[in-house]
């Protein structure tokens, strides 16, 4: 079967998803192909730009104060990239004003959507996680907005878990919450902690978030859990409220609202692991925000291969378990992921790039197709300084094209976005979403000016 679009984007992640919004808003077709689950869907659908230098060691107040730490110390970091002009070093206004720029855009595509996000680059939110723990992160779901709970003199925090539910520990998180605030010294004045009970589809124990979610996104399903939370608060004194995420799916910001208004105090819901429901929350939002700029998206589609005349792509490959489609195109952009994604495959004699072939590199833009990525990992499973593995991926000119070993484009309408991307570690730094934001922002951009120079 043949097809045909402007642009081909392969990857539906938060890269994938954003550049080809961004083409299709640009006037162009566009198809995106997303073989599987993102690790966008498995994000804690919290946005981070940049908490942390590189190497772990300093916190940032503010993403703004990150992306100029960035722009003068790591001039090859995705972000920096975007100060790089005219073969000039990176300018930390230009990297500011562009990461600004695809932040407010995409504020903007998901105002009114399940994903609705608040925040921006002058502070880093400190958000709580169902550990208990904080997090420095740019963007958060309106869901997660916990309003000051710390500031508050007289507030009183509780920690509301569901029986049967076993990810979340409302005791051991109060209890870590509390350790923490007692070495900083503030937070609320008590912290207290409870269970609900919820039994979505007649299941009570073994109960997973999602099943949660689901169940709570029909319209009568909080009539069981609103009297069990009104009592608690009303018992404890509680003035807000912390959730593990499971307010749902498509009424999260709806439920949130009910169950404020019955009870009377702050709900808020916790960062958490996957399967983390704002992730998917994030994930829909994204794919539905891109379907409505009048963008195609075939999932369970594989691209395979990709087909150059001269110096340019013409066609991508790919397929699906019933059928094989060639799609003729004028630009390309890759947002393929990394080892979760699929973009990336270790193997013990290098690390290869799947679709594209193209040249991989290290953190320390030293070629990686030939190491071992034993040696790009460390013996901790949790290490604070990282495993350098994450670090590599692809290496891109300051338009995000590909680079090859002679330092040239690989071609000249070929794009690269996401956490393909080589020269970061976002679990290190807590960028990850927000380098796939910024960069398929302007690899879309980037590519819809490509396509319109074949017209
Ligand atoms: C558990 C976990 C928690 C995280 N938490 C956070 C967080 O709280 N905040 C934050 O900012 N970041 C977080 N991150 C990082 C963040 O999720 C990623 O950096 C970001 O989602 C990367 O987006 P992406 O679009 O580049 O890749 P992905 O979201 O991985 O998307 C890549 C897509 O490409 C598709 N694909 C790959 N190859 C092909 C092919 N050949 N053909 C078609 N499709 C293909 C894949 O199926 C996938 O859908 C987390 C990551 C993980 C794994």
């Amino acid at each position: 079967m043949n097809l045909e679009a402007d642009i081909v984007i392969v990857g539906g992640g938060m890269a994938g998803l954003v550049a080809g919004t961004i083409a299709s808003e640009g006037g162009l077709s566009s198809i995106v192909l997303r073989k599987g689950e993102s690790a966008t869907s498995m994000s804690s659908g919290a946005i981070d730009v940049v908490g942390y230098l590189p190497d772990g060691t300093i916190p940032f107040e503010s993403p703004k104060e990150g992306l100029v730490a960035l722009a003068s110390l790591y001039p090859f970091h995705p972000y920096s990239i975007l100060g790089f002009g005219e073969g000039k070093p990176a300018f930390a206004e230009k990297v500011i004003t562009g990461v600004e720029a695809a932040v407010g855009w995409l504020k903007d595509k998901l105002k009114d959507s399940v994903a609705k996000i608040v925040g921006g680059l002058d502070s880093n939110i400190l958000s709580l996680s169902i550990l208990g723990t904080t997090k420095p992160t740019c963007l958060i779901q309106e869901t997660m907005v916990s309003d000051g709970f710390a500031n508050e003199f007289d507030s009183t925090l509780l920690f509301l878990g569901v029986k049967g539910y076993p990810d979340f520990f409302a005791s051991a998180a109060a209890k870590s919450f509390l350790e923490q605030s007692e070495i900083e010294q503030e937070g609320p004045r008590k912290v207290a902690h409870s269970t609900v009970r919820i039994s979505p589809f007649g299941n009570t124990c073994n109960i997973s978030a999602s099943e949660i979610a689901r169940h709570l996104d029909h319209d009568d399903a909080l009539g069981e859990l609103l009297p069990q939370i009104k009592k608690t608060v009303d018992t404890l004194g509680a003035t807000h409220v912390a959730l593990p995420p499971i307010l749902g799916i498509k009424n999260a910001r709806g439920n949130r609202q009910r169950i404020e208004e019955e009870v009377g105090a702050i709900v808020f819901e916790l960062l958490a692991f996957p399967p983390s429901i704002p992730g998917l929350r994030l994930q829909r939002a994204l794919e539905e925000t891109y379907r409505k700029s009048g963008g195609q998206l075939l999932l369970g589609h594989e691209a395979l291969s990709a087909y150059k005349e001269k110096n340019r792509y013409v066609s991508v490959q790919a397929g699906a378990p019933r059928r094989s489609i060639r799609i003729s195109t004028k630009a390309v952009v890759s947002a393929t992921g990394k080892f979760i994604g699929g973009g990336l495959r270790g193997a013990e004699d290098g690390l290869t790039e799947t679709v594209f072939n193209l040249m991989t590199v290290t953190g320390n833009l030293i070629q990686a197709d030939n190491i071992r990525p034993y040696d790009y990992t460390s013996p901790f499973a949790v290490d604070t300084g990282g495993h350098s593995i994450f670090s590599c991926g692809l290496t891109v000119d300051p338009q995000f094209r590909p680079v090859m070993p002679d330092g040239q484009p690989d071609a000249d309408n070929l794009f690269a976005a996401g956490s393909t991307l080589a020269g970061y570690d976002y679990l290190v730094e807590k960028s990850g979403l927000g380098v796939a934001l910024v960069s398929g922002f302007y690899a879309g951009k980037n590519a819809a000016d490509a396509a319109k120079e074949v017209d």
